[in-house]
């Protein structure tokens, strides 16, 4: 495998086995109409994802996070990738508004899990088991990756509680690794969720540069200081 360079991260290959995860300070919105660099981002995206895969790990969740190699790269597990995200929601905010008839900040009486097909060039479209059974990904595949990203909800939303965090919604997204093993991989840092103070309502996430709702690393430090407390 080549070198990958994605819109917010580097894959870079160390061996058979494993991936050095480089995180770039580049920032894309809006499927990457609006782009922007912010000093630092990278760094504080690879601490939150090392403190939360351990987390994860400790809680019993099968990730692909093994190291540490620098301040803005992990060394992870190398997976075959399923071109899916996952996304659970606990809070309506983002896309879910377009779908149903609740208001930014209702509270959801059960999370919703949703899945995504992982492609730039249609949009990341909404997909169903049917349309991802086409794709190569079973029933069988979706129900165990649904299984875990609910999980992954109950012991985030508990652990951002207590900081006085709410766990609006977040993707993840899933591998299988050599053994045939389905493994949480990529990151899990407030590019991929949505975090408010759960006082102010205030955005410590990437919204902050989609919506210009102020200072970007602010509101990520913010996150890494609450989770390192
Ligand atoms: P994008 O590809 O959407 O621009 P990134 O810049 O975040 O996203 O690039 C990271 C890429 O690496 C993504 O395509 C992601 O699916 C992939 N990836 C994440 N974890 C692993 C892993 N453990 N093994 C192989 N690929 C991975
Ligand atoms: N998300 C992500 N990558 C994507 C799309 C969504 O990490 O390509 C995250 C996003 O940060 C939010 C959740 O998934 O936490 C739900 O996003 P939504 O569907 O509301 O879409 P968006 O607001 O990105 O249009």
């Amino acid at each position: 495998m080549e070198m990958y360079e994605g819109k917010a991260k580097k894959m870079i290959p160390l061996d058979e086995a494993k991936l050095i995860m480089e995180f770039k300070d580049d920032a894309t919105a809006f499927n990457g109409v609006k782009k922007a660099q912010f000093k630092g981002k990278g760094v504080y995206n690879a601490q939150i994802s090392v403190k939360l895969f351990k987390l994860l790990e400790e809680k019993g969740i099968r990730t692909h996070f093994i190291g540490i190699a620098g301040e803005n790269k992990l060394i992870v597990e190398r997976l075959e990738m399923f071109p899916l995200e996952v996304v659970v929601r606990n809070i309506v905010a983002g896309s879910l508004k377009k779908r149903l008839p609740f208001k930014e900040g209702h509270e959801l009486e059960e999370p919703i899990v949703e899945l995504y097909y992982k492609n730039d060039a249609l949009g990341d479209p909404m997909i169903n088991y049917y349309h991802a059974k086409s794709l190569g990904v079973s029933e069988e595949e979706i129900k165990e990756m649904e299984r875990i990203a609910l999980k992954v909800n109950e012991i985030l939303k508990e652990f951002f509680k207590e900081r006085g965090i709410l766990l609006v919604d977040f993707k993840l997204e899933f591998g299988k690794n050599s053994k045939g093993e389905i493994v949480l991989a990529d990151e899990i840092s407030p590019d991929t969720c949505r975090f408010w103070d759960a006082e102010t309502k205030k955005s410590l996430d990437k919204d902050v540069f989609r919506f210009d709702k102020g200072d970007l690393i602010s509101a990520y430090e913010e996150i890494y200081r609450r989770i390192s407390e």
